[in-house]
């Protein structure tokens, strides 16, 4: 057999398996480097979802929800500017709300969900939002993602939200393998150093964002490029 054909098939069984999340894995070494680099290049990361308290980063973190951060940061300054709490968002009502969100996606059910979990903190919790997993995730819009979003940025818990950028990255790279965010975030837990939990979730989300992007993953501008499995990365170790 040809020299290029066997190569050919050599490639498309390594992309096979890793289809099915057979990666090689990562040692403690390599993800302890592949964070130094992540935090070397943006010591002190920030969400980008526009915010002036943890009310208002929960209302935009529930807006988000299969939207882009930038859809988001659009609409929510006239939101903000006329209702940045729970209080002033129920007397602002649906209608009103429904009215500033509609450029983003599901903008009926979100207006919808942003009124009733301001009605819910104001009756369960003093107006203010609370700094329970267990608490968040009962109101309304409000999952597992959203509660770990706002644990993180509010609160400084070293939690990971684990989105659609993560999920591909910890997948793609082989950092964390699952069929499931959950999946991926349990397995994050696991391997991410503790120094580097705090913000893992930023550095892994930007990276994805704008590096390791879902069509053309940038690997050449890579800085984990040499440490990443993932057998179709475009540059060489
Ligand atoms: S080398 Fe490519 S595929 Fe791997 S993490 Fe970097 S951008 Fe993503």
């Amino acid at each position: 057999m040809a020299k290029g054909a066997t190569r050919k098939r050599i490639e498309t069984a390594r992309k096979g398996k890793a289809a099915k999340g057979a990666l090689p894995q990562w040692s403690t070494a390599e993800i302890e480097e592949a964070f130094r680099r992540l935090k070397a290049a943006n010591p002190e990361p920030k969400g980008e979802l526009q915010h002036v308290n943890p009310y208002t980063l929960l209302v935009a973190v529930v807006l988000s929800a299969q939207a882009t951060d930038a859809g988001v940061n659009k609409a929510t300054p006239a939101l903000f500017a006329a209702a940045d709490t729970p209080a002033r968002m129920v007397a602002l009502g649906e209608e009103r709300v429904r009215e500033l969100v509609k450029t983003i996606g599901l903008f009926r059910t979100k207006a919808k969900n942003v009124i009733a979990l301001s009605q819910r903190l104001i009756a369960e919790h003093g107006g203010q939002v609370p700094h329970d997993r267990v608490a968040l995730e009962a109101l309304p819009g409000v999952g597992r993602k959203t509660a770990n979003v706002v644990l993180n940025i509010a609160f400084g818990e070293p939690t990971i939200a684990v989105d659609t950028h993560i999920f591909r990255v910890g997948n793609r790279t082989g950092l964390a393998t699952g069929k499931t965010p959950f999946e991926v975030e349990t397995k994050l837990e696991a391997v991410v150093p503790p120094a580097y939990k705090r913000h893992a979730h930023h550095w892994l989300i930007l990276h994805g964002r704008y590096v390791c992007i879902a069509r053309r993953p940038l690997c050449e501008t890579c800085v984990i490029a040499d440490l990443c499995k993932w057998p179709g990365k475009t540059v060489s170790e």
